[in-house]
């Protein structure tokens, strides 16, 4: 299976929630433009989203005279790929550069490290992993059966050590073995909510400091957290002052629309999606493609 059909798979639930305004034989009244509102607000792209797009569209249609289901389609993917942020550096591509994987546990960062690693290796491009969730041991172990698989080299330290002295330690590495790419998994949970942002911001300092390359901070966002991963996105933007996004499980949602609402929101690109959990369910976002998916 190709790209493309992987993203059309992968956002089918989305897409049928779409789906069930767009089957309609002529009529482009005044009901069909609220329904249309509606199903985007609850395919979570945000009220003020979901109103442009509509507003935009019906003057579009009336303007162009579109009345037909391709036509329409066609207009509302376009219309929608235009509310993305566009991505301007890609911490993946332009090396050498040092990444930081921020969100909350199971929202797929251990997952998006050992896959954008094993991508790296592909590549041939020199990558290391720093395992910088020193709270929880079952993240390195986990961490480290991907590094494993993607035969590269994870950096760590024991349970209860300091994650920023983690971090300090994979640069050194990279350094020493030349790596263009570093990739380091942080915690999702501490016993609250502020403990995690300080010790973040705290990890996100250091690492600063001490890194010859850039260092982006990148959110890995659960889509199927819907409205509540907008919430989300925004706690950790204004505590870590994000560079991107990477929105993981597209493929078990209707709420694929979030992903426009985060990026719209917040202004911050989305880098990677995840629709599925295979490694050929990683890719490069396209806000066109993705759209076209979306809409069908
Ligand atoms: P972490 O706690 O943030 O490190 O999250 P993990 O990487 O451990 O991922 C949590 C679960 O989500 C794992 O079972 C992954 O296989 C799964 N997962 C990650 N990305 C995707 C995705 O794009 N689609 C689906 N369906 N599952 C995913």
């Amino acid at each position: 299976m190709g790209f493309a059909d992987r993203l059309k798979k992968g956002l089918s639930r989305s897409r049928e929630a779409l789906n069930e305004i767009f089957y309609f034989g002529g009529e482009v009244d005044e009901d069909f433009w609220e329904d249309l509102e509606d199903t985007l607000v609850m395919g979570d792209l945000g009220a003020e989203v979901a109103m442009n797009v509509t507003d935009d569209l019906r003057e579009q249609a009336a303007r162009e005279n579109l009345r037909t289901d391709r036509q329409l389609r066609r207009a509302l993917s376009e219309r929608l790929a235009a509310e993305f942020c566009p991505v301007g550096r890609d911490p993946f591509d332009d090396l050498p550069s040092c990444v930081l994987f921020v969100g909350i546990n199971g929202a797929g960062k251990t997952t998006t490290v050992g896959k954008l690693a094993n991508d790296a290796r592909e590549r041939s491009i020199p990558v290391v992993i720093g395992g910088a969730d020193t709270f929880r041991a079952a993240a390195i172990e986990q961490l480290d059966v991907w590094a494993e698989r993607a035969g590269v080299r994870l950096v760590t330290r024991d349970r209860g050590a300091d994650p920023a002295s983690v971090c300090y330690d994979v640069l050194e590495a990279a350094e020493r073995d030349g790596s263009e790419l570093v990739l380091i998994d942080t915690a999702g949970r501490l016993h609250t909510s502020s403990d995690l942002m300080r010790e973040l911001a705290k990890v996100v300092s250091v690492t600063r400091r001490r890194s010859p390359m850039p260092v982006s901070v990148v959110l890995v966002i659960d889509a199927t957290t819907g409205q509540n991963g907008l919430s989300q996105a925004k706690e950790f933007d204004d505590a870590l002052d994000l560079d991107g996004v990477i929105v993981t499980k597209l493929d078990g949602t209707a709420k694929g629309g979030i992903a426009v609402a985060i990026s719209h929101t917040l202004q911050l690109p989305i880098l990677r999606i995840g629709v599925g959990e295979s490694i050929e369910d990683f890719q490069r976002f396209d806000a066109q493609a993705f759209c076209r998916a979306l809409v069908g």
